[in-house]
């Protein structure tokens, strides 16, 4: 496997236990991807109950589409962390901002 180093803004929490990305309330996908163009779902989230066992690492925001949240940039995440909940019956970014 070829290793990428790359800046990323991280996934500090995640309260969403039936997520099979999901370990102790922390995401341990290596990167996640948010947003349908306006709402700031988590595109990732996938019900399981065959969960990962990776349980060190913290897993980083591959893309974002959400282009009106004001932490977005050319359709990236520009904060430092983000936390994901449910918000209803969906699994959103919950560090979303409107411009
Ligand atoms: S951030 Fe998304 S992919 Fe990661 S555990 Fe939470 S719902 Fe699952
Ligand atoms: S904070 Fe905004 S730009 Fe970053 S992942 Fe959440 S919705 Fe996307």
């Amino acid at each position: 496997m070829k290793q990428l180093t790359i800046d990323t803004p991280v996934v500090a929490s995640c309260t969403v236990g039936e997520c099979a990305y999901n370990l102790d309330n922390s995401c341990r996908a290596r990167a996640i991807t948010v947003g349908d163009g306006v709402h700031p779902g988590c595109d990732t989230f996938f019900m399981e109950s065959g969960h990962v066992h990776e349980s060190k690492r913290v897993a980083g925001i591959g893309a974002c589409k959400v282009t009106q949240c004001r932490f977005n940039d050319d359709l990236e995440c520009i904060t430092e962390a983000i936390s994901v909940g449910r918000a209803g019956s969906s699994v959103n970014c919950m560090t979303f901002a409107a411009r």
